[in-house]
């Protein structure tokens, strides 16, 4: 069965590029009837920061990723801390030495910066000169013994014959063995594996059978596969994710500003919108696929059409429609721009359901509360009216009490925006319909014919639609735009309505 695993280093929060890595490992498990693991690769203690798991673990339930096994969880192959597991790689370090694929080193720090540099000059591709794979058995031993710091390097002249490395997004990677170091280290001095060594033996002693990460571990492909040669194993299958970039096109990090996940969390935005927003850079329609206007019998057959960089997913939806072989190798910029269409149209889609919009409004709740702490119109059935007032103009939830503040408080009729308003009226008119429209509603005693009052009264007062209209929005808000005025009429409801027009008319 299927496992994957996202495996991150806790050296900082969670950012966007990790987040979108986890969405793939989710939505592939899940596709696959398969499960996955949070693995917190935590072996380079130095780079370790404090709290950063427990922002990873926030991040991912913030967006709805539930992992099946790892911190908190538990599961058949723990510990899911690398650091826990630190036997582990030694006896499979301890393995590769007894099997000649990997040898001791004494050279100083100083030497192997040297020979680098000298390696380096006379234009070879080689990061070290190899010089302890001579060492006899029992000068190895003495030194040992006699409590000599050592690393452990792979030895690559002893690999078995090295094969182009496949990747199911990126093909076959050619020169790909280019970059490697020489006889690459795996155990350090202090006796803690790098990266690749524990990497490789956790991915096979967990079972993994696909390894979805970042385009940025192409390089240490070729090393994690002679790994897996040296120690007789069989790999998983790679399949690596185009880098994200920044709207300039350039690469996106964890120390340029907008890309910590929960950021994206402080700042209103639906998980479900940023997971759509995510899959769909990298995932889509491709140039050749787009360009296709008819759609040729061949490809008839083919299970689902890939959405395009629009189309508005919940996760289930992205699990139903995904098809890693739909993933482009493309390098995709993250447009904040696309993520606002998608935030409103998730927006909308939780409001349309009686569940969603409940939830919505708790949560707004919360927003409105601390924005107008001591308004008495922030009950939940208030506030759910308020989003519907709102139909598709709310972007953020966020935005809520900049949008309508005017649900909550008086509207600030001093601010320059009411001012400006107010210059295009003129005052008799203003006096005029307000005081009809109280009049109107009182007799009415409610605001069940307001469209037909407010129609009336229009037309009674001699003036435009727009001027009318506009006296009334003055009136009720004091902002150039938003709902319609029945809309807030109906949300305002009926006293406030009046209150509020007797208010304005002063
Ligand atoms: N620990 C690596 C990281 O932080 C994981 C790379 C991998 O998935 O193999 O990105």
């Amino acid at each position: 069965t299927v496992l994957l695993r996202f495996a991150p280093s806790p050296t900082g929060p969670l950012h966007l590029g990790g987040l979108r890595t986890a969405l793939f490992n989710h939505v592939f498990a899940q596709k696959h009837g398969g499960k996955w693991i949070l693995r917190i690769e935590d072996t380079d203690a130095t780079r370790t920061v404090p709290g950063a798991v427990d922002n990873i673990r926030e991040a991912l339930n913030w967006a709805g990723l539930e992992y099946d096994y790892g911190p908190g969880k538990g599961g058949p192959h723990g510990s899911y801390f690398q650091s826990e597991r630190l036997d582990l790689y030694r006896s499979y370090s301890k393995k590769l030495l007894d099997s000649g694929h990997a040898y001791r080193c004494f050279c100083s720090a100083d030497r192997l910066a040297q020979t680098r540099e000298k390696l380096a000059r006379s234009g070879l591709n080689s990061t070290y000169d190899k010089a302890c794979l001579n060492l006899t058995e029992e000068e190895v031993a003495r030194r040992v013994r006699a409590g000599e710091k050592s690393i452990i390097r792979l030895n690559d002249s002893n690999l078995p014959s090295r094969t182009t490395p496949a990747d199911l997004i990126f093909g076959q990677v050619r020169d790909a063995h280019l970059s490697l170091p020489t006889d690459p280290v795996l155990l350090k001095t202090d006796l803690f594996p790098t990266y690749h060594l524990a990497n490789v033996v956790d991915d096979h002693e967990m079972g993994i059978t696909h390894v979805l990460r970042g385009e940025e571990w192409i390089p240490s492909l070729p090393l994690h596969l002679d790994l897996y040669a040296s120690l007789g194993l069989q790999p998983p299958q790679f399949a690596h994710l185009p880098l994200l970039l920044n709207p300039d096109g350039t690469k996106m990090s964890k120390r340029k500003g907008d890309v910590q996940v929960i950021d994206y969390m402080r700042r209103g935005w639906e998980p479900s919108a940023v997971l759509n927003w995510l899959a769909l850079a990298g995932w889509g329609q491709t140039e050749s696929s787009s360009a296709k206007s008819t759609p040729s019998p061949s490809k008839s057959q083919s299970p689902k059409a890939a959405p395009d960089s629009t189309t508005i997913l919940s996760l289930p939806e992205i699990i139903d429609k995904f098809d890693i072989s739909a993933l482009t190798q493309r390098r995709t910029i993250l447009d904040p721009i696309k993520l606002e269409y998608m935030n409103k149209h998730h927006l909308m889609r939780l409001w349309n359901t009686p569940e969603g919009l409940q939830a919505l409004a708790e949560r707004i709740h919360e927003i409105v509360k601390e924005a107008f702490p001591t308004s008495p119109f922030t009950s939940i059935p208030e506030i759910k009216n308020v989003i519907l007032s709102l139909q598709g103009r709310l972007m953020n939830i966020n935005d809520l009490p900049r949008l309508v503040p005017y649900f909550f408080v008086d509207p600030d009729w001093e601010s320059d925006e009411a001012k400006a308003m107010f210059k295009g009226l003129s005052a008799a008119d203003y006096q005029r319909v307000t005081g009809a429209v109280v009049r109107r509603l009182t007799a009415a005693g409610g605001l069940q014919d307001i469209a037909d009052i407010l129609h009336d009264e229009n037309a009674k007062s001699g003036l435009k639609p727009k001027p009318f209209m506009t006296v009334l929005r003055h009136a009720f808000t004091g902002m150039k735009s938003g709902p319609s005025v029945p809309e807030i009429v109906q949300t305002l409801g009926y006293e406030r309505t009046i209150d509020r027009l007797k208010d304005a008319e002063l």
